[in-house]
């Protein structure tokens, strides 16, 4: 079926809105008709041509919409249905069998190389392969190939321009706190980062009941959002910010997150915390090959921890409806940092991103 989307044509774009087609889904495949779907710095990781993506590729990774049509086998979605879509997982290996799809034994390839198994692609131009499957639905086009793994069924009256993001970054940023550093009420944490994953770990902070949320952040204008959401205290990162928490937290930090990759201040979070505090780490350095040295002998006498985190330790099945509860209840507000556009303006909404004109930037589409 004919298909409106913004088509990659070289490493960093511009993007380039044309035609293409999608194909019939397949045994256990959704296809959507996306309605919103919010870019994620990981989109634009990728579009450089990391992880050896094959252009021209569609992309897009926080899609939402009505389902258009199912595959075989597929019962417990049906066309209609409203949607949000996350990552893909494969469902039979360890980590997936023991509810931890984020770090699938298969993640990079269902997610990440934009092509499957087999090389071939749902999506074509002019009857040429077309990269697709990208977090399993390429989602920056008016329809999509979703897996029954990646699809989750929301209420009707859920507002699908509002949670688009929820699949990927705000998931990632609440739950790094709330699941994968399992924040306890009345426990501190420092966020490095404000942008809309960091922002989001701060309302997971918050929803834990954390006594004090330190927000490190050098943009002022995303330090003043910070503090209007919630942060006790928020630092420009410049200088000593180890020093800088421990005059507000003597003993140290329970929890730092880092969302930045900012290399300079994440080494500086292995003196921040405080004894069996835990360091969770989710922002991709710019340097693929960057180190986080650690005290041993420190981090043993603090029993200290420092964690990898994939999309917030996110089981999005169990996840994303408590992620819409919190939303419902007004303790997710993610509209104060979203902006929306048309998908045609997506070189526009990326360009804003950059320049910190946007902080979540969803695409809209009729
Ligand atoms: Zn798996
Ligand atoms: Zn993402």
């Amino acid at each position: 079926m004919q298909a409106t989307a913004a088509v990659l044509n070289q490493p960093n774009g511009p993007f380039s809105i044309e035609q293409v087609d999608v194909a019939e889904p397949l045994a256990g495949e959704i296809r959507v008709a996306i309605k919103a779907v919010g870019i994620c710095h990981t989109d634009l990781v990728i579009a450089s041509g990391a992880m050896g993506l094959q252009f021209p590729a569609v992309l897009g990774h926080e899609g939402a919409g009505i389902v258009d049509a199912v595959g075989e086998g597929v019962t417990d979605i049906k066309a209609g249905d409203k949607v949000l879509l996350t990552f893909n997982s494969c469902g039979a290996c360890k980590p997936c069998s023991h509810d931890e799809p984020a770090y699938c034994n298969h993640f990079v390839p269902l997610n990440m190389v934009a092509v499957r198994g087999d090389g071939s692609t749902r999506i074509t131009r002019d009857g040429q392969p077309v990269s697709d499957n990208f977090f399993g639905q390429s989602s920056f086009a008016t329809l999509a190939i979703a897996n029954q793994r990646n699809v989750l069924k929301v209420d009707d009256d859920a507002d699908l321009s509002v949670l688009a993001p929820l699949g990927c970054g705000i998931q990632t940023g609440a739950g790094g706190v709330l699941r994968s550093l399992a924040a306890k009420p009345g426990e501190s944490l420092v966020v490095l980062g404000a942008g809309a994953v960091g922002l989001s770990a701060l309302l997971g902070g918050l929803i834990a009941e954390c006594s004090a949320v330190i927000v490190v952040e050098p943009q002022e204008s995303r330090r003043a959002l910070a503090t209007e959401l919630g942060a006790t205290h928020v630092l420009d990162g410049q200088g000593d910010v180890a020093a800088a928490v421990r005059a507000i937290l003597p003993e140290g930090a329970d929890m730092v997150i880092d969302t930045s990759g900012f290399m300079p201040v994440v080494e500086q979070s292995v003196n921040m915390i405080a004894n069996r505090g835990r360091i969770g780490l989710l922002g991709v350095p710019g340097s693929l090959d960057a180190v986080l040295p650690v005290p041993v002998v420190q981090f043993i006498t603090q029993g200290g921890t420092v964690r990898g985190i994939i999309e917030g330790d996110s089981d999005p099945h169990v996840f994303l409806p408590e992620l819409i509860a919190h939303h419902k209840a007004g303790r997710l507000p993610i509209e104060r940092f979203s902006k929306s556009y048309r998908l045609e303006d997506i070189n526009q909404a990326i360009d804003d991103a950059h320049h910190g004109k946007a902080i979540k930037a969803i695409l809209l589409i009729d």
